[in-house]
């Protein structure tokens, strides 16, 4: 390993966020960075992602932070000034409908406030819809928003683009270094403790996900996280979900499914609620039981009709760090000056990776941020100004 041992920051994590954090962090400048990980760039839970982008959000600070980095993944090559760097975008689009019921006038709020936000932003009717996603019904639905500007993308591409732009500027990032302690002089920040030895520097910015409870461990500050186990199914169909239909967010379902095209006749489909807690981090592979594919399955054949003879291709678990309020911790930890951290991001938090990156590096060099993250301060689990969505618990938010 590097014989160097002083840098100017070092990042700890080297998923989506830390490698946005670094990447950012040598744009503007800050070259002299160190990332570290435990395991390699986006083996966290990462590469465990649907993909999901949209700006549709009930909380508007996330609308601006979607929004934000919707630009980069709108051009991701220009943005790395990179021409092979790429997203992997698939720019099809965003179906949220609601029946009437309890997440009508959510819905109905969350995108009028889109609106006031310049998002480009339609209604549909069901007719329309169907024209759009015809394997879909709607005949149920009394409002239905769509978001053109959307789609899904790769996160592992993603992680690793911004790794390989922020080497490219200078940023060092070392995999397989276990991070193992902060170190502090006079009460300040001055390095970490590694299973590689001692690092030096006067700000670390923490991007440990589920792992973000090491945080306490070394300061005794409560980092409210726990980590969240979801399955996603990717099921086969007799009909084509193809990648120009959109991804569609079901607000009537019991579990408010997510659902997009996994290529050819497959589509991803998750729950946007409560998953299964976990006593440990831990992002392994967990079991999915029959019961859960088979009332997943009933809620998919519900919204897509010839779905109900589709078989399971494939599926997966993936854990999500979850707050609680469903949002992320961003910003200075002011106990412990030099202490950065982004953790949280309650199974939301790949939309919104490129502007976080920014944002805290912003933020690590002590510069104005371009958004305002204060909302987002740990200290609003005290005070009580929680980021509350408008559709109770659930990675919408
Ligand atoms: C099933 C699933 C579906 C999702 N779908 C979507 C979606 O559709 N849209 C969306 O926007 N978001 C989605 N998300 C959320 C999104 O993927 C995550 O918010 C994002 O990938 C988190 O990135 P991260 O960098 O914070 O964490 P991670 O990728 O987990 O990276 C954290 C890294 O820190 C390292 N680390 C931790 N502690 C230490 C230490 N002490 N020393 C060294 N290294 C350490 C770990 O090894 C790890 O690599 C989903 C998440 C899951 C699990």
């Amino acid at each position: 390993m590097d014989e160097n041992k002083n840098y100017e920051v070092i990042v700890i994590g080297a998923g989506v966020i830390g490698t946005s954090v670094a990447y950012h962090l040598a744009k503007l400048g800050c070259t002299r960075v160190l990332v570290l990980d435990r395991t390699q760039i986006g083996a966290g839970t990462t590469s465990q992602s649907s993909g999901i982008l949209r700006t549709h959000y009930s909380v508007i600070e996330n609308v601006r932070l979607a929004q934000t980095s919707w630009r980069v993944f709108d051009d991701f090559a220009a943005y790395l000034e990179d021409e092979e760097a790429s997203a992997g975008l698939v720019r099809c689009g965003y179906l949220i409908a609601s029946p009437d019921g309890p997440k009508l006038d959510p819905l109905r709020a969350s995108l009028e406030s889109q609106r006031a936000m310049d998002i480009e932003l339609r209604y549909l009717d069901a007719a329309e819809a169907r024209d759009l996603l015809p394997i879909a019904r709607f005949d149920d639905a009394a409002l239905i928003g769509y978001e053109p500007q959307a789609g899904f993308a790769d996160a592992y591409l993603v992680a690793t683009g911004f790794a390989r732009a922020a080497r490219r500027r200078g940023v060092r990032i070392v995999e397989g270094v276990e991070v193992h302690g902060l170190r502090r002089e006079n009460g300040r920040v001055a390095g970490v403790e590694t299973s590689q030895g001692r690092f030096n520097a006067p700000v670390v910015v923490s991007a440990q996900n589920i792992w973000a409870r090491d945080i306490e461990r070394w300061t005794g500050i409560a980092s409210p996280v726990v980590p969240e186990r979801h399955a996603v199914l990717a099921l086969e169909g007799p009909q084509p979900y193809t990648f120009r239909m959109p991804v569609y967010k079901d607000l009537g379902s019991p579990g408010m499914l997510y659902c997009r095209s996994y290529g050819g006749r497959q589509m991803l489909v998750s729950e946007g609620i409560v998953g299964e807690t976990l006593s440990s981090p831990d992002n392994e592979q967990g079991d999915i039981e029959m019961d859960y594919m088979v009332e997943v399955g009933a809620q998919v054949a519900e919204r897509f009709p010839s779905f109900g003879e589709a078989g399971v291709a494939s599926a997966w678990t993936g854990v999500y760090d979850v707050t609680p309020d469903w949002n992320p911790v961003l910003g200075p930890l002011p106990d412990v000056p030099g202490l950065v951290v982004g953790y949280g991001f309650s199974g939301h938090g790949f939309k919104l990776s490129p502007a976080v990156g920014l944002l805290l590096a912003q933020s690590a060099l002590g510069l104005p941020t371009e958004v305002d993250i204060a909302p987002y301060a740990l200290d609003r689990f005290r005070t009580g100004g929680l980021l509350k969505g408008r559709y109770g618990l659930g990675a919408v938010s």
